[in-house]
């Protein structure tokens, strides 16, 4: 049996491993932390449980795909709820509710913009059209060269890659609430609005179409149900176990060297963060220069807080978005001019409203989350600084006062990222997908300076996301398949 070594264990990293333990590999998995996952761990304190990274469970199929292609379904590992409403949006002067069907939708958009109903059923069938390209046709590609992004849907298309998410909408929506709201879903991939081509409004389609779920205990139940899937296929795991060097012979990968000991494999996969898997490497075997992960547009990092209420909140769902300050300057304090936002967006997550196995009875658990630049300085001042700003017009804008409630807070932000993950400059969702950084445009998934190297992961292809890591683990499991 050919050994496959696969450094981390996050959903790019469980994705192949599955694949490859099935086709008959012996795989062994390397993570650093003390448990597997990656950004998809989960925090447990008094009672509560958050989930610590993703928490929007999107694109239901691609999930459904993975397990069945291991004879299984899903509801064999958890329980699978569609949300209603998916979630609320806050603005300054009202508030729109998402609910799970596009009859709802419809009817909320009309309340906000007469006639608007018509064109959003029309922008939703176009995006759906584009999700059955991209998710069929193009995303299941290496990303090896950009003859793969040529197929007759995609070239009658050719204008949707060159025209912009924000000029689609505005060409179809007048009120800002709107505008924001069919802006949001492309924040998942990490580029401003303005920089993302129109072709990816199939995140549109993800959002109204397909909607908002939420398995029962958490986003980390999927890790769980992975993790369990890759044992029955004989995957062995070693955590706290951090790689230190990837072993190379004549340009000929060996190995992986952790805690002093080697461990010789044919193929090495690293679903570790991309720049810090090649400082893995001896310097002559590095694909990529300081200077070119320097110039890429990263997604955001955030800024997170885990907080126990001791009280049941008002005014809430399970998914909350602040959209109350101006999207346009926020976005800007992300990506042209760094710097910690003056007036910040911000979102969160309450499981505990529709799961009960999330906080204890009568309780909250909540999640907040800040979008901010990748590689910002992060002291406890700031931190503590932005607490107040968050909780303050949380209250303000749900009606309630939260602050006596509050059991303890836990806080999460670019030091952690970097020191817990290895994360370029704290980076919390990889690589953005512009234009200039999609499929054969991001970096590689195999390593051009050394055989049987490869990657996995959001920094490299597809992109960021938990249902793209999925298929980042699959895509490359099939190009060390094809090559036996
Ligand atoms: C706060 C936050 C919110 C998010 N929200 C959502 C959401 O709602 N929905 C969604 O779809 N996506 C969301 N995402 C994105 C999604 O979580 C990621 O795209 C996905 O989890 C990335 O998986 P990965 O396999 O690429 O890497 P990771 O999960 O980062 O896994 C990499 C692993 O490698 C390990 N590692 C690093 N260095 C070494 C080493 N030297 N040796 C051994 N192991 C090492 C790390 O410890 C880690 O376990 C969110 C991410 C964050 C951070």
């Amino acid at each position: 049996m050919k050994k496959v070594i696969v450094i981390g264990s996050g959903f790019s990293s469980l994705s192949t491993s599955c694949y490859l333990a099935n086709a008959g590999y012996d795989v062994t998995v390397f993570e650093k932390n003390e448990t597997v996952g990656g950004r998809a761990r989960q925090l447990h304190k008094e009672g509560f449980t958050f989930d610590i990274g993703p928490s929007w469970y999107w694109m239901p199929d691609i999930f459904e795909k993975f397990f069945n292609d291991f004879g299984k379904k899903t509801s064999d590992y958890y329980q699978l709820d569609k949300l209603d409403p998916a979630y609320k949006i806050f603005f300054s002067d009202d508030v729109i509710t998402i609910g799970d069907c596009m009859d709802k939708i419809c009817e909320e958009f009309e309340r906000i913009e007469t006639g608007s109903s018509q064109h959003l059923r029309k922008f939703i069938e176009k995006a759906q059209e584009n999700y059955d390209i991209a998710i069929n046709k193009v995303v299941l590609r290496p990303g090896l060269s950009p003859l793969e992004l040529v197929t007759k849907e995609t070239v009658l298309r050719v204008d949707q890659f060159f025209k912009t998410i924000s000029h689609e909408v505005r060409k179809r929506f007048k009120n800002p609430k709107l505008i924001s709201t069919l802006e949001f879903p492309v924040l998942f991939l990490g580029a401003k609005p303005s920089k993302t081509p129109s072709f990816y409004s199939f995140m549109n389609f993800a959002d109204f179409g397909l909607g908002t779920w939420h398995p029962k205990g958490g986003m980390y139940e999927i890790i769980k149900a992975m993790k369990s899937l890759a044992e029955e296929l004989g995957v062995v795991f070693h955590t706290n176990s951090p790689v230190e060097e990837i072993l190379v012979e004549n340009g000929i990968v060996s190995g992986i060297k952790t805690g002093g000991k080697t461990f010789t494999s044919e193929y090495v996969i690293s679903g570790a963060d991309y720049h810090h898997s090649e400082t893995l490497l001896p310097f002559q075997y590095r694909q990529y220069s300081e200077t070119y992960w320097e110039k890429k547009t990263y997604a955001p990092s955030s800024l997170l807080f885990y907080v126990g209420f001791n009280k049941k909140l008002k005014n809430i769902e399970h998914h909350n978005l602040f959209f109350d300050t101006d999207f346009e300057r926020h976005a800007e304090e992300i990506y042209d001019n760094p710097q910690w936002p003056s007036k910040p967006l911000f979102y969160v997550n309450f499981p505990s409203v529709t799961d009960a196995s999330m906080a204890p009875t009568d309780c909250e658990a909540g999640f907040f989350l800040v979008p901010i630049a990748p590689g910002l300085e992060d002291t406890p001042e700031l931190r503590s600084q932005y607490f107040d700003i968050v909780i303050d017009r949380f209250d303000k804008r749900t009606g309630q006062s939260t602050k006596d409630a509050i059991l303890f807070t836990e806080s999460f932000c670019v030091n952690d990222f970097v020191e817990q993950y290895n994360s370029y400059k704290g980076n919390a969702y990889g690589m953005a997908n512009t234009l200039r950084q999609t499929a054969f445009l991001r970096p590689n998934l195999k390593s051009s300076k050394v055989r049987n190297l490869f990657f996995t992961g959001q920094l490299t292809v597809p992109g960021p996301g938990v249902p793209p890591s999925l298929i980042s683990g699959k895509l490359v499991s099939d190009l060390i398949l094809q090559k036996t």
